[in-house]
């Protein structure tokens, strides 16, 4: 699916909640928007009762990616960024024992979710992941059917995205190939011309603050993941976190703070073997946070949400003369080439499979990382393209519907590949790549379009078929 309006990178990296971007951080964004709507439409104080029908993939593995609790926590209008996980358990108990939703004016209607998200058997042909809210009022039915389209975008049923201005940026990039031609015509290097770009949006203060609290919140939830007391995750997989497990095998300190960790590891030297480590504990950690329904940082989405805070964590640790200023950098290339993907192919995994997700994020962070090793753009972009040509046709197929199996490793996976993919660009002259980044892009659609829809976030082929499990 094709989108070519500009697109900030903060729309692309964001601060979300797990586990899922599209079926989790999608519906709640749905059931905001849709009671925002009510209340445009003056319908508050007569609203009886909301159905919430869930189609296509949304439907099939929207239980195990906490839809149904996203719904809950956006009826009431609450929104994921702010939210306390413990608040959020307390709306959910809260709803299971009255099925009622308070709305912000002290009014209530009914919503009980056993019987009022109604899981279909159907697909809209527009996208896999449809929902059609529907709210009985006093006067009648009033409804809107919405689209979770990846990465926490939503459109409606006009195709249009939801609650999104419409900004032209000075020098609009599609693809790889506008980006190569505006840095060599303005002789900008590519974070230049990211950031000027930006400035539709925002002032370089916000850019700089926005991007740095992104990076605090990678840390942070890589230090929760890292210390984290849970031992097993929800769902009823029985899935052990392990990153708390192989910190402990690394270091011999039980640091209090994200920046204590931190600082402790810019300290001291690694061996090849301890940073490869280091890196898959990163991916685990945040990977295990976001199964654990965690904060996290969406890029571009909740089940990809390690592979970048990994890379920049890598670099920041353990590479020479990197500095937060370097983490600003990352943000923007690694936002900008997730534009191109958002763009020119997708980054749902109901429509194009993990490639969409773990190697969407993988070429992200070659990118991100070539950059502030000083690579060309031309460098940057082959960078990200290896990383995708090296996921290309990767299956989503999560067993039992939740975002842990294989989810959790493949975040560790995708970013052992964007090391890799930087450390090849890095050794290549420009313009030698016999595979262009927009190339592969096309590719990786050409792959979607004709994956099955057993490998399309369903659950209906590959491991998710194949491994005996408990009931979830
Ligand atoms: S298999 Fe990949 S695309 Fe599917 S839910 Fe897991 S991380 Fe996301």
């Amino acid at each position: 699916m094709s989108d070519h309006r500009s697109i900030s990178v903060f729309e692309i990296i964001k601060v979300g909640v797990g586990p899922s971007s599209s079926h989790t951080m999608g519906p709640w964004r749905a059931a905001l928007f849709f009671i925002e709507e009510l209340a445009r439409n003056d319908l508050w104080q007569s609203l009886q009762r909301i159905e919430v029908i869930l189609y296509g993939s949304l439907s099939k593995t929207g239980k195990g990616h906490g839809s149904d609790q996203a719904i809950i926590a956006g009826l009431h209008y609450k929104h994921f960024r702010v939210i306390r996980r413990s608040e959020w358990i307390d709306l959910l108990r809260v709803n299971k024992a009255c099925h009622e939703i308070a709305l912000p004016n002290g009014g209530h209607y009914k919503f009980n979710p056993d019987e009022d998200i109604i899981y279909s058997k159907e697909t809209l042909p527009f996208h896999p992941n449809g929902m059609t809210f529907r709210a009985h009022t006093a006067t009648g039915v009033y409804e809107h059917t919405y689209y979770s389209i990846g990465g926490g975008f939503v459109v409606s049923n006009a195709s249009e995205e939801v609650g999104k201005n419409m900004v032209k940026t000075p020098f609009q990039c599609n693809s790889g190939d506008d980006a190569l031609r505006y840095c060599k015509q303005l002789n900008v290097s590519f974070a230049q011309l990211i950031r000027a770009n930006e400035h539709a949006w925002h002032n370089d203060k916000s850019i700089d603050n926005q991007a740095l609290e992104l990076w605090r919140v990678m840390k942070e939830t890589i230090y929760r993941g890292l210390l984290s007391s849970e031992e097993v995750l929800p769902g009823g997989l029985n899935v052990q976190r392990r990153a708390p497990l192989m910190l402990s095998k690394l270091i011999d300190l039980s640091p209090q703070s994200a920046n204590e960790l931190f600082d402790h590891l810019r300290g001291r030297s690694f061996d090849f073997a301890q940073i490869n480590t280091w890196v898959s504990t990163f991916a685990l950690a945040v990977n295990e946070e976001n199964a654990g329904y965690g904060k996290i940082v969406t890029s571009p989405t909740n089940g990809a949400s390690g592979v970048l805070p990994s890379i920049m964590a890598y670099a920041y640790c353990f590479l020479p003369n990197i500095s937060e200023r370097d983490m600003i950098e990352c943000i923007l290339i690694a936002g900008e080439i997730g534009t191109y993907f958002k763009k020119g192919a997708t980054i749902s995994a109901a429509l194009g499979g993990c490639q969409a997700e773990i190697g969407v994020s993988s070429a992200m962070a070659a990118g991100a990382l070539t950059s502030i090793l000083g690579g060309s753009p031309y460098q940057i972009l082959a960078a990200a393209e290896m990383a995708m040509e090296h996921h290309l046709g990767l299956t989503c197929d999560p067993i039992g519907g939740l975002v842990q199996i294989p989810c959790i490793e493949r975040n560790a996976m995708g970013a052992s590949k964007a090391i890799t993919a930087s450390n090849l660009a890095l050794n290549a002259e420009d313009n030698t790549s016999k595979v262009s980044f927009d190339e592969v892009v096309r590719t990786m659609m050409e792959i979607a379009q004709n994956m099955s829809a057993k490998y399309k976030e369903t659950s209906e082929g590959g491991l998710a078929i194949s491994v005996a499990t408990p009931e979830c």
